[in-house]
């Protein structure tokens, strides 16, 4: 029986194997590992990718998400508000800087942050909002950037589901003071290891992070002030850049993909929701239905891969707990999760495979 997995980045190595093979074989050859002409280059691209002025590559998603906070000023006793319904790094970021996550609940529809709940959350201390384009689609930004006008509240967008999204036409990553993304291999787009970029059109927030990254060093000898090592390495720079130059297609298939299941399961399950002038880009494909775990284990038992992101919402997590949040807090949240599943989503999905995952949603428990 042929597996299907949820994410196949062998098949995605192979297609592009002529055109990154000798671009690994290059970058070692002249073992510029560290700060590298690639680096420069991707930083250039990517920003033109995404439309903003700045582009500085990372270690990582959650790196990028550290910096971006500490670069607002964002410090102990602060609060920024996120949604539960993230992955932990989302919130991680905040404490790392003595400031406390506030939670916020989701949209049943959406299952991104609800702008509507945002207000009642907002204190005297409130400094920030980190809004998560969950699964690649794009929260509703008019509505939470006229609350952070109102409150003069920094946002820092979580764009590491999310890469070439449009919110009316606009990319993720534009809508905010500052956004953070993940290339992780598994992502819209990844690398061969960790990696991740923070995009701004502020020249004093880049600057601040190019400091941060690279241990606020402002020549090879002399440390303006403590920094970290948060380089993103030349080589993923360089795989990245031939990558960069296929997620557009890659993308539209996800859609594609995305428009045939929504088309043969919708009678069964509630499919996601994709809002008027929302393009999503389907980092992952997440139904919802009430007899979830059943639906996991058919789909397991003939060679179908699937994730649950995420089963546990951070206000019920046990490195929160000192928030003295409780269950039933979020109800939403708490609703979904029990409900959620992601079925195999990747560009390079097959016609008999996607037939074989609809055929096995589609038959009777
Ligand atoms: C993947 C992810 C991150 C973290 O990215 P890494 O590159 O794995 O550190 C942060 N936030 C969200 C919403 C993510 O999905």
């Amino acid at each position: 029986m042929n597996h299907i997995p949820i994410v196949d980045l062998k098949v995605n190595y192979k297609a592009l194997k002529v055109e990154l093979d000798p671009v690994i074989k290059r970058v070692i050859e002249e073992t510029c590992f560290i700060n590298g002409e690639d680096n420069k280059l991707f930083d250039e691209e990517f920003a033109l990718y995404c439309g903003t002025k700045y582009s500085i590559g990372v270690g990582s998603g959650s790196v990028a998400l550290d910096f971006a906070v500490e670069a607002l000023g964002i410090k102990s006793g602060d609060e920024v508000i996120c949604p539960t319904h993230t992955f932990t790094a989302t919130a991680e970021a905040i404490v790392h800087q003595g400031a406390i996550p506030v939670f916020v609940d989701v949209d049943e529809d959406t299952h991104n942050i609800d702008p509507k709940l945002i207000e009642g959350k907002i204190t005297h201390r409130t400094k920030a909002i980190i809004p998560v384009h969950m699964y690649g689609n794009p929260v509703d930004m008019d509505p939470l950037i006229k609350i952070a006008k109102k409150y003069k509240l920094k946002i820092i967008e979580d764009c590491a589901q999310a890469h070439g999204a449009l919110y009316h036409g606009k990319k993720v990553g534009t809508l905010g003071d500052v956004a953070c993304f993940s290339f992780f291999p598994a992502k819209n787009l990844g690398c061969f290891g960790d990696g991740g970029s923070i995009v701004t059109n502020n020249k004093k927030i880049a600057q601040k992070i190019q400091l941060l990254k690279d241990h606020g060093r402002f020549n090879k000898y002399n440390h303006q002030e403590i920094g970290y090592g948060g380089r993103l390495d030349n080589f993923q720079a360089a795989i990245l850049r031939v990558k960069l130059k296929h997620l557009d297609s890659w993308n539209k298939k996800r859609r594609k993909i995305a428009e045939i299941y929504n088309d043969k399961l919708k009678n069964k399950y509630i499919i996601p929701k994709i809002p008027q002038g929302c393009t999503s880009v389907y980092y992952v494909y997440t139904l919802r239905s009430k007899k979830r775990d059943q639906i996991i284990a058919k789909l397991k038992e003939n060679g179908i891969s699937v994730g649950i992101y995420y089963p546990v919402p951070l206000h019920l997590q046990k490195a929160y707990q000192y928030l003295n949040y409780k269950k039933g807090d979020f109800p939403i949240t708490e609703k979904i999760c029990r409900e959620i599943f992601s079925i195999p989503m990747f560009p390079e999905l097959n016609e008999i495979q996607i037939n074989k995952i609809i055929k096995c949603l589609q038959e009777e428990l």
